[in-house]
């Protein structure tokens, strides 16, 4: 049976998130995002209304939630910060400490995951490298077997959450991807670690990081790692050696799943300035604009792809509840990557043309900075230059989900 509806659960957690988010953030989101800074306090009483680690279990210190209520928190924090910043703190925060509740040791995990819980620590995603960040399989940062661990030396770049874990949290890092095998084993010689690069205020040993001026998304940095011997111990392994590609494709698969929904949550608030802004602006014997087609049409259409894409985004979560809560019989993680991909490829050609129509829809007007309608819209387009995958990248595994690996 199709059910399109939001359990009672689902509703009453969108309201008490949206309600929160209304009262915090909406009022200071264009603050936040001129100084570049969200500030602890906020990101920890985030924390504290359940915004991080929602599908960790509560053992770890996370909400026992899934990926619908994640999806519900991420397209209302984009909502409340059409800048993304906040979203992709949000995003990351419940993806990546799944993906480590899922195959981390249990040192580790108890050590991380509830600090995340409680918006105390950040742990996000360090794949990028300055080659190039679409070919994963490629990458040169090397994880050198030592005496009860790993020493770590490579360059990391566009990482987000570089600035929140060195200079306003106490404790954070990501789960890094470095060679363990040989550079022509590609995909197969690469392992996923839990390199926490901050503990209890002190930086680890070997690391040295800079922020990068963006243009956009002030709300969280985006910053480069440079790791000249870092030292990772054995716990911080995430699955087995040489398997850490595979896992962060798990990763990319839930953490996009989040990122189409943020992307949902900032084109509502721009199709919401646009119909305003239509009825509000008159012309031509006091028309109000949106009596011209060329005006409402655009409109409508923006309504109409939020809609489709907002059915790929929750599609997509409800897929990855049946693969990782229900775990039903006969799918595994590897069928999410059709409807993951699918969703963020949608949903930020969606915020993307949403900001458009809106540019459109305003006039000279948006191209004002007091409206804020660019930091929306330079929010949207971080995600359609790369961030969380190209979009040309989300075609590449959908073709080769669609006609098959070994074609394509
Ligand atoms: C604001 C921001 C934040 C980010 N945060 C993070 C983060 O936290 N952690 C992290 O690891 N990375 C992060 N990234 C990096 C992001 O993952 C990369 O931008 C993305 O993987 C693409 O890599 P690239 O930018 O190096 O482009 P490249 O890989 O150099 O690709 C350049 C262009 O070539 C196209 N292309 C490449 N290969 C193919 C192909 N096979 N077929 C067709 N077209 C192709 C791409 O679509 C793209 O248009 C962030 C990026 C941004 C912009």
């Amino acid at each position: 049976m199709v059910d399109y509806s939001f359990s009672n659960d689902e509703e009453l957690f969108r309201e008490s998130v949206r309600s929160f988010l209304q009262s915090n953030v909406a009022p200071i989101w264009a603050e936040i995002d001129e100084r570049g800074r969200a500030g602890r306090e906020l990101i920890t009483s985030m924390g504290e209304q359940g915004f991080f680690a929602i599908p960790v279990s509560e053992e770890y210190g996370g909400q026992g939630g899934n990926f619908v209520f994640a999806a519900i928190a991420a397209e209302e924090v984009g909502y409340a910060d059409p800048s993304m910043g906040l979203a992709v703190y949000t995003l990351l925060n419940n993806a990546w400490p799944f993906i480590l509740s899922l195959y981390g040791s249990e040192d580790v995990k108890s050590e991380v995951l509830p600090r995340v819980g409680r918006g105390e620590a950040f742990f996000g995603i360090a794949s990028t490298e300055p080659r190039g960040g679409s070919d994963v399989g490629g990458l040169m940062t090397i994880a050198r077997r030592v005496e009860g661990g790993y020493e770590v030396e490579g360059e990391k770049i566009f990482i987000s959450g570089v600035r929140e874990v060195f200079e306003e949290l106490d404790y954070g890092g990501w789960l890094l991807l470095a060679r363990t095998g040989r550079v022509e084993d590609r995909h197969r010689g690469i392992s996923a670690f839990a390199f926490i690069a901050k503990q209890d205020g002190a930086i680890s040993d070997g690391v040295e990081y800079s922020i990068l001026e963006t243009i956009g998304r002030h709300g969280i940095s985006t910053g480069m790692l440079k790791l000249n011997n870092a030292y990772i111990p054995d716990k911080a392994l995430i699955g087995e050696v040489n398997r850490g590609f595979y896992i962060a494709m798990e990763g990319f698969n839930l953490a996009r799943i989040l990122v189409a929904a943020a992307n949902i949550g900032t084109a509502r608030w721009a199709l919401e300035r646009m119909i305003e802004w239509s009825r509000e602006r008159r012309l031509f014997d006091d028309k109000p604009i949106s009596s011209f087609q060329g005006v409402s049409f655009p409109i409508a259409e923006v309504a109409m792809e939020i809609e489709a894409a907002r059915l790929l985004v929750y599609k997509a979560a409800w897929m990855a509840d049946r693969i990782y809560f229900k775990r039903e019989p006969g799918l595994k993680p590897r069928d999410l990557s059709f409807y993951s991909a699918s969703a963020k490829l949608k949903a930020v050609e969606t915020s993307v043309r949403a900001y458009e129509t809106l540019m459109k829809t305003y006039g000279a007007l948006s191209y004002v900075k007091e409206t804020n309608v660019y930091r929306g819209m330079l929010g949207s387009l971080s995600y359609l230059v790369g961030a969380e995958g190209a979009q040309n990248i989300m075609k590449l595994i959908i073709a080769r989900e669609v006609i098959g690996r070994e074609y394509v």
